[in-house]
């Protein structure tokens, strides 16, 4: 008998953090490292965010909060999805979690049998395909590449499917690619999933306001496939509070209590803080937001035209997120003293340990040839950075 269940020996570990751990270890050893590797804002939480928080605390905000969230802050939610997204849903709809991490490991997890098919858009965020592997269930990918702004066609949708796919799980704006799908192209895939009323939509709408193209799209959206779309969204991303965690999904009301009951035996209702926070992060205007948007546009601009000047390296121009997904296969082969790099991991370590910029490997999210550069970092760090990088690679023959 093992020690450790084969759950968790199965498992792999996400590579973000380990990166960002990496990185961590060496600027503790007194080295200047510049982490690029950790998607979060370097922005501080909003003050009015913060001042709710203190206050909640004086108004004894201590108690066990119901699982799903406090009714105040569901009901602030559905008024934002009906304002920003038009989408209607009922506060018993909405369920609120430690993360949107959570939200989606609860409606894989109350979706998902063994043997079930989950079709992923390669690339994608890190933690879907461990997820599918503690619901056991099976990843069916489809692979999107650079040449096609990583995005895919209804026609590799349809010709995914099977009798066993059970969901489709995406997001938009794309992490860790910075694609954005315009209303255009979601209603040519939820044409798609019209045809097939047995498939579920796990929709990752987290970057959902870092969008540079001023246009975001829901798939709930399309009322014929609106029931059976997992809306997930959150706190960490548009109002800088990765480390409050609050997330929450807006579904159908019998996933919503499947996720309430599983929430329920593993975690109980999030931070009650934490909530009093979000509630008022949803309360207030999108000014903060809008600001700090603008400086991730003028940032994207400025690694963008940097990255494209390295031989080598090809990029796409990301409509959202903050991260750039460049392609490095042409640097695979070469070496630098004891350094050959064979693959996208061993460039990221050899970017780490010779230029000090932490970045993760492509193959985490699904595509070997690709790395994973955050922008969510100073604009001189990031100048710096692509400097550094570029000189680490000009020195690989
Ligand atoms: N989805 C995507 C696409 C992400 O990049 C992240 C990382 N923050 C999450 C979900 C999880 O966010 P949270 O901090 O709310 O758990
Ligand atoms: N979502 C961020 C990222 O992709 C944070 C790390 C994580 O949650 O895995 O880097």
């Amino acid at each position: 008998m093992t020690f450790l269940s084969n759950r968790i020996n199965n498992l792999s570990e996400s590579q973000t953090i380990k990166m960002a751990k990496l990185g961590r270890e060496l600027s503790a050893k007194g080295i200047d490292v510049i982490n690029l590797s950790f998607g979060e804002p370097d922005f501080f939480t909003p003050e009015y965010v913060k001042e709710a928080a203190k206050k909640s605390i004086d108004e004894n905000y201590s108690y066990y909060t119901p699982v799903s969230g406090y009714p105040d802050l569901r009901k602030v939610i559905t008024e934002k999805l009906l304002k920003e997204n038009g989408l209607t849903y009922n506060f018993d709809q909405i369920v609120v979690s430690t993360g949107a991490k959570q939200s989606l490991a609860n409606a894989v997890l109350c979706l998902i049998n063994p043997g079930d098919e989950v079709i992923v858009p390669t690339p994608y965020w890190v933690s879907y395909s461990e997820m599918i592997k503690l619901a056991e269930g099976e990843t069916v990918f489809i692979n999107a590449t650079v040449e096609n702004d990583f995005k895919i066609t209804a026609a590799q949708l349809e010709a995914a499917i099977t009798p066993k796919t059970k969901l489709f799980m995406f997001s938009s704006p794309c992490n860790p690619t910075g694609s954005v799908y315009s209303k255009t192209e979601l209603a040519a895939l939820a044409a798609v999933f019209e045809k097939y009323p047995e498939i579920y939509i796990i929709s990752d709408e987290i970057y959902e306001h870092i969008n540079f193209v001023g246009e975001h799209t829901s798939i709930a959206s399309f009322d014929a496939i609106k029931d059976r779309v997992i809306l997930i969204n959150g706190f960490s991303k548009s109002y800088a509070m990765t480390g409050w965690r609050v997330g929450y999904m807006a579904s159908n009301k019998k996933l919503a209590d499947a996720c309430d009951k599983l929430q329920g035996q593993i975690t109980s209702g999030t931070s009650s803080i934490a909530q009093r926070a979000a509630l008022a992060a949803y309360q207030g205007t999108l000014d903060s937001v809008k600001e700090m948007v603008a400086e991730f546009k003028k940032r994207r601009d400025v690694v963008y035209a940097l990255l494209s000047a390295i031989p080598g390296v090809k990029v796409n121009l990301p409509d959202g997120a903050f991260y750039f997904f460049p392609e490095v296969k042409s640097y695979f082969g070469k070496s630098s003293g004891s350094y050959t790099i064979n693959n996208a991991e061993d460039l990221c370590l050899y970017i780490l340990n010779e230029a000090h910029v932490s970045t993760v490997t492509g193959e985490a999210f699904g595509n070997e040839d690709c790395i994973r550069i955050s922008y969510a970092a100073a604009e001189d760090k990031l100048r710096d950075a692509v400097s550094r990088i570029a000189g680490a690679l000009a020195k690989l023959s």
